[in-house]
């Protein structure tokens, strides 16, 4: 009896530690693929990582919006609840999930709901050819040096106002400040500077200071300047507290929050980082920062701009899409929108500079450099519609391509520029006789882009010191 109950537990166990090892090799025999790489971005997917809950959240292009988790087996698309056949893991700090036919088919599904809804939206490119009326100094720096420019507007005389560069070569580098006419006025050698932007009357002291904000890839930080209206020079208010949480600081844009007062830099990152950091009067004549929103996509993000109207911003996933988000600290993690993807037909790899042209009563246009392309890409503000396409083509002065930063301005700079002026980075400078000169920054006058569209675009002036709420 004793033998027979002993073989009867050997059995048990026996059959047990078979099931234990058909398991574990069940387990060794599961595939692994990089969940953005192989799956979510090909399908024009928005991923963000929350460090917190180890969880990664998407959203396809469809809308409907996905968790996977390291370390666990299950997983969210939409209202339902799926299993993978192991567990989710992180290899080399990327999510991978177990390969499962179940979890493909539904992603792939969903994304041929998107396409057949794209297809019947997509209206086909459209193209404008302008020409530059002035182009500023070079920088004195070779190679890739040029960036990103900000326009500030002069509060008495708009003649007066300047344009400002972001110089990404050290030594001096750093800041370029150019006049209308594009002679530049000075240069600030604070480090290798990426992306500038300017905002108005900052709380400051006793009264107001316009600024210019940009990052520093020196010092992995934010730089402050106030701008001097009297003479247009730059003082550093670098205050503390203003070096980025990730690794590498890239773009950068100020946000003058109208429903709050507060302002705000966003910083991009090459891991798709985003941080939002508020930033204020320390009480010693700087400005010191607080970083208050942590944001992850899926891939690089450089280009990005806030639309204080109305409290978004928009950001370029360089090789993926522009997204579209709430500009608010409280706004949450995935985007609002998702404006256009790269698919080489009107955005070609890197989506780089983006701009807010604000026109009056809350029209206006998102205008995107297509870097891979030579061209620009205007957006409706209000409803993220594909409007038109252009190119500056060599003329009295050159034509741009492959641009980096660029920044629109709708109110008007003086008689020569009434309706306000683009401006864009230009990759290869030449003279009038073709020879190669250190890059520089193109200035377009906006009429000649509106009028040169099929249907005239909007030339709407409006103050950029009165911006309302929306
Ligand atoms: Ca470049
Ligand atoms: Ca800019
Ligand atoms: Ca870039
Ligand atoms: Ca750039
Ligand atoms: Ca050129
Ligand atoms: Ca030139």
């Amino acid at each position: 009896m004793k033998s027979l109950k002993s073989v009867f537990i050997f059995t048990l166990l026996a059959l047990f530690m078979l099931q234990f090892s058909s398991l574990a090799a069940a387990a060794d025999k599961v595939k692994y693929i990089p969940l953005r790489e192989e799956l979510l971005e090909p399908a024009g997917a928005a991923v963000v990582w929350d460090q917190q809950s180890q969880s990664a959240w998407f959203q396809l292009r469809s809308g409907t919006v996905g968790k996977v988790t390291v370390g666990s087996g299950m997983y969210q698309l939409g209202t339902s609840t799926g299993y993978f056949p192991a567990t989710v893991k992180l290899v080399d700090h990327i999510i991978h999930i177990p390969k499962d036919k179940q979890f493909m088919k539904a992603i792939n599904l969903e994304n041929a709901v998107a396409n057949v809804l794209d297809s019947a939206h997509q209206r086909p490119a459209k193209l404008i050819t302008v020409t530059a009326d002035m182009e500023t100094e070079a920088v004195e720096q070779e190679g890739d040096a040029a960036d990103d420019p900000a326009i500030w507007v002069h509060p008495a005389d708009p003649g007066q106002s300047l344009i400002i560069g972001a110089n990404k070569k050290a030594d001096p580098g750093g800041i370029e400040v150019y006049d209308l006419e594009g002679a530049r006025l000075g240069s600030y050698g604070v480090g290798k500077m990426n992306n500038v932007d300017v905002r108005y009357n900052f709380p400051f002291g006793n009264g107001t200071i316009d600024i210019a904000a940009s990052t520093n890839r020196t010092s992995n930080s934010i730089n402050i300047f106030a701008i001097d209206p009297g003479t247009g020079s730059l003082a550093d208010i670098t205050g503390d507290h203003l070096t980025a949480n990730m690794e590498k600081v890239y773009g950068f844009s100020l946000y003058h929050s109208k429903r709050s007062g507060k302002f705000y830099g966003f910083i991009t990152g090459k891991e798709g980082e985003i941080e939002q950091w508020e930033l204020y009067d320390n009480g010693n004549g700087k400005i010191n920062g607080r970083l208050v929103r942590e944001i992850k996509l899926g891939s690089v993000c450089e280009g990005i701009v806030s639309d204080d109207e109305y409290g978004t911003f928009y950001v370029g996933e360089e090789n993926v899409a522009i997204w579209k988000f709430d500009a608010e600290p409280d706004g949450g993690l995935l985007p609002q929108a998702r404006i256009d993807v790269v698919d080489g037909i009107r955005l070609h790899a890197d989506i780089e500079g983006l701009a807010i042209y604000y026109g009056t009563d809350g029209e206006g246009y998102l205008i995107a450099s297509s870097q891979g392309s030579d061209r620009y890409v205007i957006y409706d503000r209000q409803s993220g519609q594909y409007v038109t396409t252009f190119m500056i083509v060599d003329g009295a002065v050159d034509g741009t391509s492959e641009t980096d930063g660029l920044d629109v301005i709708s109110f008007g700079l003086g008689d020569h520029y009434p309706n306000g002026i683009f401006i864009a980075q230009d990759d290869s400078n030449t003279d009038a006789e073709g020879n190669q000169q250190y890059q520089n920054f193109k200035i377009v006058s906006w009429d000649a882009i509106a009028n040169g569209a099929d249907a005239p675009l909007l030339i709407a002036p409006q103050d950029p010191r009165q911006l309302i709420e929306r």
